[in-house]
């Protein structure tokens, strides 16, 4: 993954951009516009700012309990809009990252809040796994995703930031989306667009 900046970072003009002086050369280039990065996804925009309310520590719980402001606890309570929920089964559910390292970035939760794989029961790990596969059959269909990291990060020490309640990753991955810069600005558009992605996939989602 690649290391956020802290400043916003406004993407460099392409060699067929308006010349500079012109009022279309001040304006960021958004993701959409990009060049010689790979192949465009059908999300909207990536972005990073957000990132940086992840990094500064906002919606972490208090404790390991799951009284203390888990966040996987708390998300299956609202509605799935205001949730960012994907997709809800008996056992699990399937969740937009708040924080994505990419576009579509999603997360397979069990309901139960419990830290360790080991402690799922047999029905937990079952829709798990096929909560997974659907991840993957709906970003495929929903963005054209060509690649996929899916894995989980157990205990602070391997990087995970809600160590308490274990979550799948499911990034979705499109050439070149590694090389780019980040863009800018617009912070306040991203709920938006999070609303946006998430009906998207769940139109996609299987049986949907
Ligand atoms: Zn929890």
């Amino acid at each position: 993954m690649s290391v956020e900046p802290e400043e916003p970072v406004v993407q460099e003009a392409r060699d067929d951009a308006p010349e500079s002086g012109t009022e279309n050369a001040r304006k960021p280039h958004y993701e959409e516009e990009r060049g010689g990065a790979g192949i465009p996804d059908n999300f909207q925009r990536l972005w990073t700012p957000h990132r940086m309310a992840y990094i500064k520590g906002e919606n972490k719980p208090s404790g390991g309990g799951s009284g203390d402001g888990c966040p996987f606890c708390e998300i299956p309570k609202m509605s799935d809009e205001e949730g960012l929920v994907v997709a809800r089964g008996h056992s699990v559910f399937a969740v937009l990252n708040l924080y994505p390292y990419n576009s579509g970035h999603l997360m397979v939760v069990p309901f139960r809040h419990v830290a360790d794989y080991t402690e799922l029961d047999e029905a937990e790990y079952g829709e798990l796994a096929t909560f997974t596969q659907r991840s993957l059959t709906a970003l495929r269909k929903a963005s054209g995703a060509q690649g996929f990291n899916v894995g989980m990060n157990l205990g602070l020490v391997a990087g995970a930031g809600i160590a308490a309640h274990l979550h799948q990753h499911v990034v979705p991955r499109w050439g070149g989306d590694t090389n780019f810069m980040p863009v800018v600005g617009h912070t306040k558009v991203l709920p938006q667009l999070l609303r946006d992605t998430r009906q998207l996939l769940a139109d996609a989602w299987p049986g949907a």
